[in-house]
């Protein structure tokens, strides 16, 4: 469904070149939530860039449904780490803002946008402003945004990073509803191995320069049990 063969990625330096990415060949199921680690600089951020389409890749090919990626496309929403948010303008209109090449009309788009507030638990918070808003409750309105184009992948890089560990917890937590109900195919980037063995069905390790795939680990425990692990639990309560 979405696959990557022989990726590399390089970036020329003044001498040279930084060879960032190398041989990275990775298929991913339809509904799949696969998760990626390794240490800082290891290569994740441009890996998901490239899937994005914000960043090319120097050689081999990325497909999602057998079409190669080209460019950014609103079958692949990202959530970044820093929410980026537009503070100038109200969560409903951050959110509408990625419908902007949206064919549906407005009561449609308007419609779109608040079941999808509605989704991350922030139907009251619609006209509010994000200032106004915590960090965590931020994060929900990026993933709202991410998800409002109805896309095919979702790509998430270290989404929940800046977050306390309880605003975390309770996120990781709402991600796999969203994820069990929604069935959407999720790449999600994180330092947090336990977040990654928490949310993935399959985990994989990367190694820096250049970047590799190390390893790819199943997790193999079905998600409801895994969305109940009694370290969650202690948290929330
Ligand atoms: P972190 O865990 O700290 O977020 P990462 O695994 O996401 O790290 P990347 O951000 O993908 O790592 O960066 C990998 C390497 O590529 C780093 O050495 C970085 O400096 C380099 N790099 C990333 N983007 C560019 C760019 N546009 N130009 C040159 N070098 C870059
Ligand atoms: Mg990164």
């Amino acid at each position: 469904f979405l696959s990557l063969h022989g990726v590399h990625k390089r970036f020329p330096l003044k001498d040279g070149e930084l060879h960032v990415l190398e041989d990275i060949s990775l298929d991913i199921r339809q509904g799949e939530f696969v998760s990626i680690v390794g240490g800082s600089g290891c290569g994740k951020s441009t890996l998901l860039r490239l899937l994005v389409g914000l960043e090319e890749a120097s050689g081999g090919s990325l497909r999602l449904d057998g079409t190669p990626i080209h460019g950014t496309d609103p079958a692949r929403g990202i959530v970044f780490q820093d929410h980026r948010l537009y503070p100038w303008l109200t969560v409903e209109d951050n959110v509408l803002l990625a419908l902007a090449n949206s064919p549906l009309d407005k009561a449609e788009r308007l419609a779109r946008v608040h079941a999808h507030l509605e989704l991350v638990g922030l139907r009251h918070f619609a006209k509010a402003w994000p200032a106004q808003l915590s960090g965590g409750m931020s994060q929900r309105v990026a993933i709202a945004r991410g998800l409002v184009n109805r896309p095919k992948v979702l790509l998430l890089d270290e989404p929940f990073g800046a977050l306390d560990a309880l605003t975390r917890a309770q996120l990781q937590d709402e991600l796999a509803r969203i994820w069990l109900t929604e069935g959407i195919t999720t790449v999600l980037v994180t330092h947090d191995v336990d977040e990654a063995v928490l949310l993935g069905d399959r985990v994989v390790v990367m190694e820096p320069r250049p970047g590799r795939i190390r390893r790819i680990i199943p997790v193999d425990l079905p998600h409801p049990r895994r969305r109940d692990h009694p370290r969650l639990a202690e948290l929330r309560s």
